[in-house]
């Protein structure tokens, strides 16, 4: 441990401490200000959580490439600065408010990282991620978990398995939750079936690799190096391509002799979109949650009806994609981490994950 996180650990114990006994009144928030300008800033600690909810001391975070979009600034976005960044965050109850039952301080959780209203039809169905009356994304749209307290409401916690380290289970939210739900709940990947992994050295494609060969499917994946392809082999990727010295749909296409697989789990965007098609079977299922290098494409009309194509938008995960996601953790399919820093050390992460020097994820540990 450097002196730089241990002077920050002692910092957020002291805070801690003065919580627990019920005096804290400031904490750290790491805030954008603007865009590309993050400050570490000392601000008011959250009230004595209200009804039906928790304060959780954050414990850990997972960055993700929407921390990157948030950071760089997105002028169709609807949202204010400043703003607490961080989308995806486990932690510890602290403190619970009136008429709560269930959780208690001590507890282990990870939190969803959208105010969902939970009583919208989608909301009442399990599909929290298509509520009718969002509240925004947590770290996005409107502050997230950066700091070191937040209350937030219990019905949109989970908790974290035993065995599961906060580490970990900061990884649950999105990465792995966004993962669980393109995989099965909109692909529906078969075990057995074929896949190609766009960028999996990626956070979320090492994920895929790992959720794809924990129920035998054969994979396929692209990186931008040869460091990356060794790991992603030994990930348990079967045909890892270099896309940058192999065209990756004729590699694919030559190995499935000219067939093409079941599933591509996309999320590079223009760069990739239509190779991943061509790598398609017919009846193939495409699946993206991204669009890494640009937000448009042009795609072919013709080839999509009649190679009856399924291609699936997703975004975001639902509470039961999280419990999901926990629970693979807990059975032994834990996270790849590239990176651990510091909260102040927040901005290096983003530069880092923007870079894609990066195989796996990046953690911000409290
Ligand atoms: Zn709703």
């Amino acid at each position: 441990m450097t002196d730089v996180q241990s002077a920050l650990g002692a910092k957020q114990r002291t805070a801690a401490e003065r919580h627990l006994s019920g005096t804290a009144s400031r904490m750290r928030a790491l805030t954008l200000v603007a865009d590309r300008k993050l400050e570490l800033l000392d601000v008011a600690a959250p009230p004595a959580p209200g009804p039906g909810e928790a304060q959780i001391a954050v414990k850990a975070i997972g960055l993700n490439h929407i921390d990157v979009w948030g950071w760089r600034g997105m002028a169709f976005a609807r949202r204010k600065l400043p703003l607490v960044v961080g989308a995806e965050a486990s932690g510890e109850i602290v403190a619970v408010g009136p008429g709560v039952s269930g959780v208690k301080a001590g507890d282990r959780v990870v939190a969803y990282g959208a105010l969902t209203c939970g009583a919208c039809k989608p909301c009442r169905d399990g599909r929290d991620n298509l509520c009718e009356n969002v509240g925004g994304v947590m770290g996005f749209h409107i502050d997230g978990f950066a700091r070191d307290f937040v209350n937030m409401p219990v019905r949109l916690l989970v908790p974290i398995p035993a065995g599961v380290s906060f580490r970990d289970a900061a990884c649950a939210p999105v990465a792995f939750a966004t993962v669980q739900h393109m995989l099965f709940d909109n692909a529906k990947l078969e075990p057995g079936e074929s896949i190609l992994v766009q960028a999996g050295g990626s956070g979320i494609g090492t994920v895929a690799i790992k959720m794809a060969k924990s129920i035998g499917c054969t994979v396929y994946t692209t990186v931008g190096d040869d460091a990356k392809a060794a790991k992603a082999k030994a990930l348990g990727a079967d045909h890892v391509i270099n896309y940058r010295s192999e065209r990756f749909e004729g590699v694919v296409r030559k190995l499935t002799a000219k067939k093409g697989v079941d599933v591509v789990f996309e999320h590079v965007g223009p760069d990739t979109f239509n190779g991943s098609l061509l790598c398609l079977k017919r009846g193939g299922r495409l699946v993206t949650c991204g669009s890494t290098s640009g937000q448009s494409t042009t795609i072919n009309l013709f080839q999509l009806y009649t190679q009856q194509y399924r291609i699936f938008g997703s975004f975001g995960a639902s509470l039961r994609n999280i419990r999901e996601s926990l629970a693979k953790m807990a059975s032994g399919l834990t996270p790849v981490i590239d990176t651990e820093v510091a909260l102040a050390d927040f901005e290096r992460g983003l530069a880092r994950l923007e870079s894609r020097q990066v195989f796996g994820k990046i953690i911000v540990a409290f």
